[in-house]
């Protein structure tokens, strides 16, 4: 399962990750992540067995923890179906349905961003939650 991670400037220099996998014991695989002095944040997958004690290893390291259940918003009235975010989206989320619309594979999205410059109609937006 997939979850976002929020690291505050303050623990950005700190082996976070690399402490709750050790003391986990589970694997953790990095999507994506967005961190400088400053702080940012990270996609992660997880096993979903794990996730209590994932979330509680991390959040008890100074970084926040949500599950990225709708990691992006499709503005249906605004979408003209152009496609462009089919052609950019690196983990193929869209599709074209039977009716030409367009199908959001929410499951796949890592909050990369790219789709959302891409559209032309500011049709999507990153859900943010932490
Ligand atoms: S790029 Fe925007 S307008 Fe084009 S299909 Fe995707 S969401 Fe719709
Ligand atoms: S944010 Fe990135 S991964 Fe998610 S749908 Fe857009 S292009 Fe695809």
């Amino acid at each position: 399962m997939k979850v976002r991670v929020y690291f505050p400037g303050k623990v950005v220099n700190e082996p976070v990750i690399a402490q709750t996998i050790l003391e986990s014991k589970s694997l953790i695989n990095i999507l994506r992540a967005t961190v400088d002095e400053h702080g940012g944040d990270m996609i992660i997958d997880i096993p979903e067995k794990d996730y209590t004690k994932i979330v509680n290893l991390l959040r008890s390291r100074g970084a926040s923890v949500s599950m990225l259940e709708k990691p992006i918003i499709l503005n249906e009235e605004k979408c003209i179906n152009c496609g462009a975010c089919i052609s950019i989206c690196p983990t193929k989320v869209f599709n074209y349905k039977e009716d030409k619309s367009i199908s959001v594979d929410y499951e796949r999205c890592i909050q990369c961003g790219l789709c959302i410059n891409a559209c032309p109609h500011q049709a999507l937006m990153v859900h943010r939650k932490c």
